[in-house]
């Protein structure tokens, strides 16, 4: 027997058989090679990193690397979904309206 699902959104039921839309969702940490110039104090800077890294719980900091999760969610809340990662300006999910520029 399969077992009951339901929208991880709004909570409704979803019944085995019934369309339903799993997410899959990757983030992964952007490196883009550049290491920033230390700005003198790079003594103080590394001790305050190792220091956050040691406080960090490592499962934490794997997190800010990358980090990998499922949704379950109905039609609605897929469609929802789908509409605010393509057009994050219009929702509550905001990012810079004007991205770097990806040269061809
Ligand atoms: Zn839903």
């Amino acid at each position: 027997m399969m077992k009951e699902r339901h929208c991880m959104r709004c909570g409704k039921e979803l019944p085995p058989g019934n369309l339903n839309y799993m997410v899959h969702i990757r983030v992964f940490a952007g490196f883009d090679e550049v290491l920033l110039e230390p700005d003198g104090e790079i003594d103080q800077q590394m001790k305050q990193i190792l220091k956050e890294i040691g406080e960090s719980d490592p499962e934490e900091l794997e997190k800010d690397v990358y980090e990998e999760f499922n949704l379950i969610l109905c039609k609605s809340c897929r469609d929802r979904f789908v509409k605010e990662t393509q057009h994050p300006w219009e929702g509550p999910f905001r990012v810079k309206k004007d991205p770097d520029r990806i040269l061809h």
